[in-house]
């Protein structure tokens, strides 16, 4: 696939963030006349034979680069990942078991939240103590929890697991993977539950990706709200009602992009250059730029650092988006700087952003 740079800015928005342009030429491409009907995909039925298709062309390419077993599920929901913080305990909840989450950060936090609307919630680690600067690896769920949560990747303080927290088998372990859904490979039998506001890494805001082993969909309480319920959407793939039909569909094209790049081992590859292309541009600057995150931890989507002050800091953003940079503003809880690199950023942004903090440093410091 020929790429013509036609977008004249880098995006490091760290969500809604960059999608992969020639999805976004296709979509413009098929804006009017989406496949012969002379309609816009927005406008026709989602009982359409037209709909259908890139229906299960979306959720074929989910299954696929994921590599998902059959007994998986995949659903396309709305209401955003935040959402999912509280259809998991409503989901998952079992009588006389706790509910045990891993705190990294705001996320986090916010699905501890609503967890404790439904039960007994344990935080059975913490990372609190140090400003949510690394993943801890001293992780222990008890045999018995009715699911343990963790946060994938934490996309403001910038860190991500790089290896898996043990479960017994009868404990589903669950991520949100938000902001680093196929950013690498996973073995997705580790996992009871993954869910994904697909705005960051797969796709536009409007729609989440959730994945369900099967055995799961039997736990929901028979008096929940029926759309609340996983099983509801799972048994009709999706199309119980009228779901979020122009968000799947350029999901659909960005993973389209992603399988054109070899898939998830490729695009793994790329980002692990990606991200260390930055992170040595950290690592060699002498305390210049600092980074949020312990190298241990550090995540491949989202790197944050700091500069010595904040008119540094002011001024580098500033003179960045000049420079057709954008988005490159830290979030408030951690300040400085943060450019989220996602599987749609290429890695000519990623060099252009290393090249212009190289020389704002020579300059500046
Ligand atoms: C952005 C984000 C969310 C919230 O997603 P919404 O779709 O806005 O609800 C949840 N978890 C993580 C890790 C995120 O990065």
């Amino acid at each position: 696939m020929v790429i013509i740079m036609t977008k004249h800015v880098y995006n490091f928005y760290a969500g809604p963030a960059t999608l992969p342009l020639p999805a976004l030429k296709k979509a413009q491409e098929e804006l009017l006349d989406f496949q012969g009907t002379g309609m816009s995909l927005m406008e026709i039925s989602h009982r359409s034979k037209e709909y259908a298709k890139m229906h299960a062309e979306a959720s074929g390419l989910v299954k696929e680069l994921m590599d998902l077993p059959d007994d998986y599920k995949i659903m396309w929901l709305q209401g955003g990942a935040s959402s999912q913080f509280y259809m998991v305990p409503l989901n998952l909840q079992q009588k006389e078991k706790s509910m045990e989450y891993v705190n990294t950060g705001v996320w986090s936090k916010k699905a501890i939240k609503e967890g404790r609307f439904y039960g007994d919630v344990k935080v059975v680690a913490s990372s609190e103590d140090e400003n949510f600067s690394y993943i801890p690896n001293d992780i222990e769920f008890s045999d018995n929890a009715a699911f343990a949560h963790i946060t994938g990747n934490n996309t403001i303080y910038g860190t991500e697991y790089h290896e898996w927290p043990k479960v017994s088998s009868n404990v589903p372990l669950t991520c949100d993977m938000s902001s680093h859904i196929m950013d690498k490979v996973i073995d997705p039998k580790k996992f009871g539950v993954i869910y994904a506001g697909a705005q960051k890494n797969i796709g536009p805001a409007g729609v989440t990706l959730v994945i369900v082993r099967e055995d799961l969909f039997g736990r929901v309480p028979e008096n929940t709200p029926t759309l609340q319920k996983w099983k509801t959407h799972a048994e009709k793939d999706s199309l119980f009602n009228t779901g979020p039909c122009w968000a799947i569909y350029m999901c659909k094209l960005s993973l389209e992009y992603l399988k054109s790049l070899g898939g998830v081992p490729a695009i793994e590859k790329i980002n692990r250059k990606k991200a260390k292309i930055l992170y040595d541009v950290i690592d060699n600057s002498s305390g210049f730029y600092r980074g949020h995150a312990k190298p241990a931890s550090r995540s491949l989507m989202n790197v944050t650092f700091n500069l010595p002050t904040s008119e540094l800091e002011a001024k580098c953003i500033t003179e960045g988006l000049s420079r057709g940079m954008v988005g490159l503003k830290g979030h408030r809880s951690v300040g400085g700087m943060r450019a989220s690199i996602y599987n749609a950023m290429p890695i000519e942004g990623v060099q252009a952003l290393a090249d212009f903090l190289k020389e704002f440093q020579e300059k500046n410091q």
